[in-house]
């Protein structure tokens, strides 16, 4: 139970005063949450200014820059409505001060309304941008028209929020300042010695200094504020990781070790021998099997390094070991291609495999179900989605996520909160920098593939301006007619007005017209057997090309598919090309990749277009793609709709992610239940950062 006293900070912002449901909606967007009804107050507080809006400057309007915010005393002279009928003039209010004349120009003003304001006669402080036109200044709907004797009720420093459509600065401030009105006294979370160290002040005083900064300092990622809500957000995270992982880790294990019998046979069927790092990362989850705690290991290998196996054979251990294995993919495609590699990988040993995927009809699942719960079933593949519902297995001993980058955070916690708790290898392709992995993972043990399988070639690429498609459709009919296979990537399913993107079926026709029936299409509006059946038939060769949207990013595996042709490349990030450019070279064929653009490109287009053709290591473009993006969109995080960080940012703050951890794991250690004080306000923490899921593991275990 969420402690009472964060009540009002856990209220829909909708029950704030002068917020309805429209406004909340669109709050809602700025805040990163999906529905009104999720926004709360608190997440109001925790929305960090992107800069600041300083009204101190007071030059006299003579010597007011022009395009700057100033601040100015003035005398209200006279003044000039619009023109009876003639909405588009503007009503104008003449003033001046000891150093010149200035307009204060208002759109469909009321009148009366100006009258009250601006009395003639009178001094007034307005402040605003002033604009000079023909020698005269102005200043169009000032930020703030004060008597002087409110004058000092205006904020001097004020800060500025991400905005959207629709939503008014002042309307946000307001809110906020309403938000920060309703935080209830909090015993810090933190450690004195070090918030002394590190010169924090208290939670309460650092989101006041958020909210109202006074120079622009105070809002740099670096100010003692800002670094002691960033250290709140990363510690919250870490806490909440390491708190899945003690119950992981807690609930009683039996070793897992098999025989040998069937990882053997495995082996030796297989069409290729096992590269140095594949047998290491086999060996490390052999050895955390053993262990009597509970294995939580993730498998980092760059796209084509060859997880699948590695996978497979861990899962053979299971099974050798008397119980069964799951693999989660992230897409059905994916789901079904494991199924089918993975059903002739093991064709040799007596290993049952089991599909379950949301097509099934309800008889079939209902068969299926049966099977894993009376342990018929060794080995389980099914899309993620599945495995968040109540499936029930007779001995489930190891769970193998595939492309966990994208996933959550979220999912993963609600996985493992479930009853059963199976040894976890997670796999990711996203080669993710060391202090991502921490900050989303936690403390888990990693593996690398940091070896290509034998025989790989390098993938040439090419990036190419659109007007040149009629030369590449020419050297592609070629390719077909060598019998080659290509993937064309479009970013669209369908032609939508709005756009003047190529849209796959477009594409599809075009390509149909010049090479015949050897184009396929996959899209993700096809129902899934109409896209089992386009990759099936790109696979088994009766289609030569296929054109897909990205719901072939990710896993997609075609061996012989040695072409790659990406249209609007510039329209897609760096992780998700590196991706979609894995596809190819993925056998012993040399491969080559065009990057199709549309000109003119943008800085960051280029930049990424550059850096794909210089590079194929996945691990580099990770990197690259950090400084161009921002962490948050690397781990896909921001697409999913999953909250990210907030606050914290690693490239500021990666000294306080290594302080976050071993915080989290003293915590852990001394105080496992969150009981003493520190806990309790640790606790809080958690609910504070939206990470509470935690704290239910807690009861249960
Ligand atoms: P990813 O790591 O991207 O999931 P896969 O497991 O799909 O990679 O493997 C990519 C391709 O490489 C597959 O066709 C697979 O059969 C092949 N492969 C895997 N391991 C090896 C190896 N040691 N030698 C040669 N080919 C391999
Ligand atoms: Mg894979």
């Amino acid at each position: 139970m969420r402690p009472p006293e964060l009540d009002p900070l856990f209220a829909p912002v909708s029950t704030q005063p002068g917020i309805g449901p429209k406004l909340a909606g669109l709050i809602a967007r700025v805040a990163g949450r999906e529905t009104a009804e999720e926004t709360r107050v608190i997440d109001l507080l925790l929305l960090a200014p992107t800069s600041i809006i300083d009204r101190r400057r007071r030059p006299g309007i003579a010597l007011a820059p022009p395009g700057t915010i100033v601040t100015l005393d003035v005398r209200i002279d006279r003044h000039e409505p619009a023109p009876r009928g003639r909405s588009n003039v503007p009503y104008r209010v003449f003033a001046h001060d000891d150093t010149g004349e200035i307009a204060l120009t208002f759109f469909r003003a009321k009148a009366a309304w100006l009258d009250r304001l601006l009395p003639v006669g009178e001094n007034v402080i307005v402040s605003g941008k002033v604009d000079w036109f023909n020698g005269r200044a102005s200043m169009v709907h000032p930020d703030h028209i004060l008597a002087l004797a409110e004058a000092a009720a205006m904020p001097l420093v004020e800060p500025v929020y991400p905005l959207t459509a629709g939503l008014s600065p002042k309307v946000l401030r307001r809110a906020i300042e309403d938000a920060l009105g309703r935080l209830p006294q909090l015993s810090d979370w933190h450690e004195p010695t070090l918030k002394a160290r590190n010169t924090f002040p208290a939670f309460a005083e650092a989101l006041a200094d958020l909210h109202g900064p006074h120079v622009a300092g105070d809002i740099d990622p670096r100010a003692p504020s800002r670094r002691r809500l960033a250290y709140d957000e990363l510690l919250a995270g870490q806490l909440s990781l390491a708190l899945v992982r003690q119950r992981v880790r807690r609930l009683p294990g039996s070793p897992v070790v098999g025989n040998g019998r069937l990882v053997g046979a495995i082996v030796q069927s297989l069409p290729f021998r096992l590269t140095g790092a594949q047998q290491a990362a086999i060996g490390d989850v052999a050895a955390d099997l053993a262990r009597h705690e509970r294995m939580l290991r993730l498998l980092q290998g760059d796209v084509g390094s060859g997880k699948t196996a590695v996978a497979l054979l861990s899962m053979a251990t299971a099974v050798e070991a008397g119980g069964q294995a799951v693999l989660m993919a992230p897409t059905e495609i994916l789901a079904r291609q494991h199924f089918a590699t993975i059903s002739k990988m093991i064709a040799s040993t007596d290993v049952s495999v089991e599909i379950l995927t949301g097509r099934a009809s309800s008889r079939e699942r209902a068969a299926a179900l049966g099977r894993i719960a009376d342990g018929s079933a060794q080995i389980i593949i099914g899309t993620h989605a599945l495995f968040q519902e109540s499936v029930t297995f007779a001995n489930l001993l190891v769970a193998v996520v595939d492309e966990q980058h994208r996933f959550g955070v979220h999912q993963r916690l609600r996985l493992t909160a479930k009853g059963t708790a199976p040894h976890m290898l997670v796999m990711t392709a996203t080669p993710i920098p060391r202090t991502l992995v921490l900050a989303a993972f936690g403390d888990m043990d990693v593996s690398r593939l940091d070896e290509k399988p034998a025989g790989r070639q390098p993938i040439s690429t090419v990036s190419l301006p659109d007007e040149r498609i009629d030369d590449i459709v020419t050297r592609l009919e070629a390719a077909v007619g060598e019998g080659k296979k290509a993937y064309w990537i479009c970013p669209l399913v369908e032609e939508t007005d709005a756009s003047d993107l190529m849209s796959a079926q477009a594409r599809h026709k075009t390509l149909s017209a010049r090479l015949g029936p050897a184009v396929g299409l996959v899209h993700g509006r096809m129902s899934g057997p109409e896209k089992d059946a386009a990759m099936q038939a790109f696979k088994s060769g009766q289609t030569q090309v296929l054109v897909a949207t990205t719901v072939i990013e990710v896993g997609v595996d075609v061996p012989d598919a040695t072409i790659m042709i990406i249209e609007h490349a510039e329209r897609f990030g760096l992780a998700q090309l590196h991706q979609l450019r894995g596809r190819v070279g993925r056998g012993q064929e040399a491969s080559s990749c065009i990057l199709l653009y549309k000109a003119p490109l943008s800085e960051t287009a280029r930049a990424r277009l550059s850096i794909m053709r210089e590079s194929e290591d996945g691990f580099r473009i990770a990197e690259e793609d950090l400084k161009l993006r921002g962490e948050g969109e690397l781990l896909g995080t921001r697409q999913s709709g999953t909250p990210g960080f907030r606050l914290a940012s690693l490239e500021a703050h990666g000294d306080l992610l290594e302080l976050a951890r071993n915080d989290a794991r003293y915590v852990i250690e001394t105080d496992p239940e969150l009981k003493s004080a520190r806990g309790m306000a640790l606790r809080t923490l958690l609910y504070l950062f939206r990470r509470d899921e935690a704290i239910r593991l807690l009861r249960a275990g």
